[in-house]
């Protein structure tokens, strides 16, 4: 049996609020409600007769949810063509989320749409007193996501990397983490990071090179969201990534085999990365 209530497991409709054109490639869409999700959380987004696929949540405040997304596929094209007023099916919310303590230096690593969940982190957390260094990264700046937020918030402060030089750090974002941890006047507490797989590596071994302790964001292949189908076991532990993650520590990123080498389809098939 599943520890999540039954009514956060069933599908129910949100009408979308608001939609903003992010990138060409890139929506946000703001629905009217709130499933009292945590920053890191994800949902299950439903479209009858299409597919149902996790995002992670990109805001919630109580009154209005938010989610990011690419339109790369069969789901999120048709997703993507969505209107104002239409309704969606959400989930959730499911999985574990990042955690902090009141008042911590906290290092923010964002690539593609984990800008978005990292943005959600930085709202709640300078809410509870903490300063924070967001670095947000892409391939050029016309992919890069949620700067304004970012650079909005108090005790926030941005830090940009594009791997043409088109704005900021011509590089990784990781490059930037590791000067950053090298260089911190004040001690870093934490280390939280949502972006694509080898990125994530990464950011696990500046954080070991420094002895600064990380939580990750984790992606396989979902169905159920809530422990039952066990599609995103991980090798070879085999805990499931919808509740034993998505968010984890370090610490037990490490002990994944199969972590930045490879990941497994719907149907199981290994893929590496
Ligand atoms: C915890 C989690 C949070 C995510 N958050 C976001 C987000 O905030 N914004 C965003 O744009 N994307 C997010 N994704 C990825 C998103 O789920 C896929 O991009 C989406 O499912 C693509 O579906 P599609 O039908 O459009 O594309 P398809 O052509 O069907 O698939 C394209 C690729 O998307 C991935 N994918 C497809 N279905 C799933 C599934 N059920 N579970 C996991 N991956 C899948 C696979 O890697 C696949 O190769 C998240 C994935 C996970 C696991």
């Amino acid at each position: 049996m599943s520890s999540i209530p039954l009514q956060s497991r069933l599908p129910k409709t949100y009408r979308i609020k608001e939609i903003r054109v992010e990138t060409d490639m890139v929506k946000t869409f703001t629905f009217d409600g709130s499933l009292g999700a945590k920053p890191g959380q994800f949902v299950m987004v439903w479209l009858p007769g299409i597919d149902e696929v996790p995002m992670s949540v990109a805001y919630d405040d109580g009154a209005e949810t938010k989610i990011t997304f690419f339109a790369v596929g069969e789901m999120t094209k048709v997703l993507t063509h969505s209107n104002v007023g239409d309704l969606v099916g959400l989930r959730g919310p499911f999985g574990t989320y990042y955690e902090w303590d009141a008042g911590d230096h906290i290092v923010l690593v964002a690539g593609g749409y984990g800008a978005a969940p990292m943005y959600f982190v930085a709202s709640e957390a300078v809410k509870n007193g903490c300063t924070l260094e967001a670095i947000v990264g892409a391939r050029g700046k016309e992919h890069l996501l949620y700067l304004e937020e970012l650079e909005g918030l108090q005790h926030c402060s941005l830090h940009v990397s594009t791997d043409d030089g088109s704005m900021g750090h011509k590089g990784y974002n990781t490059e930037v983490l590791d000067h950053l941890l090298a260089a911190a006047a004040a001690p870093i507490d934490k280390v939280f990071a949502c972006g694509p797989e080898m990125m994530l590596k990464s950011v696990l071994t500046v954080c070991d090179k420094h002895k600064v302790p990380c939580s990750l964001s984790l992606e396989r292949y979902m169905k159920c969201g809530f422990g039952v189908c066990g599609n995103c076991c991980v090798d070879p532990l085999g805990i499931r990534l919808c509740t034993d993650g998505p968010v984890m520590s370090g610490d037990l990123v490490r002990n994944i085999d199969e972590f930045g080498k490879y990941h497994r389809d719907a149907e199981g098939r290994k893929h590496e990365f």
